[in-house]
């Protein structure tokens, strides 16, 4: 059965449907994928409710698909995130973010001490201790950085 939601918002021909992203973090879903642009078609419905997660945001993006690198990338935001990648009205590929036990270069240090924040060319490196909080240390200067920090350690922000 739809949901009314569902049945208010046009489908898309072809793109991206994000479902099951965390409560309230659309948006940073969004600017991880560099949106919203002036090219680019995006609904955004947040706070849904949802049987499996209480309430969950869904983004669907026109015309788009995601590189596997923006979709590591989600998955430090939004954990339970599932990707439809649609084609002519259908889905053709559905996927889940897939949160890796390793970060690589992706965030910033949040220590400025770092080694990965001086000049030297080192590639940062983080190794996810746990995923629910997400809790994240950084293999050279072992900083323990969680969630809070990690939203505002993204290198495209
Ligand atoms: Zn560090």
């Amino acid at each position: 059965m739809k949901t009314p939601w569902e049945l208010k918002v046009k489908p898309i021909r072809n793109g991206t449907v994000i479902d099951h992203i965390s409560a309230n973090k659309a948006l940073r879903v969004l600017k991880i994928l560099g949106l919203p642009s002036k090219e680019t078609a995006v609904t955004l419905a947040m706070n849904v409710q949802s049987s499996q997660m209480g309430s969950k945001d869904i983004v669907k993006i026109e015309g788009r698909e995601l590189a596997s690198r923006e979709v590591d990338e989600i998955a430090l935001i939004a954990p339970y995130a599932t990707i439809n990648i649609i084609r002519n009205y259908e889905i053709v590929g559905k996927g889940k973010v897939n949160l890796l036990n390793e970060i690589n270069s992706i965030l910033n240090c949040s220590n400025p001490n770092c080694i990965t924040n001086t000049d030297e060319p080192v590639t940062t490196r983080f190794t996810v201790l746990q995923k629910e909080p997400l809790i994240l240390r950084c293999h050279y200067c072992e900083r323990i950085m969680d969630q809070t920090e990690v939203q505002t350690q993204f290198r495209v922000f």
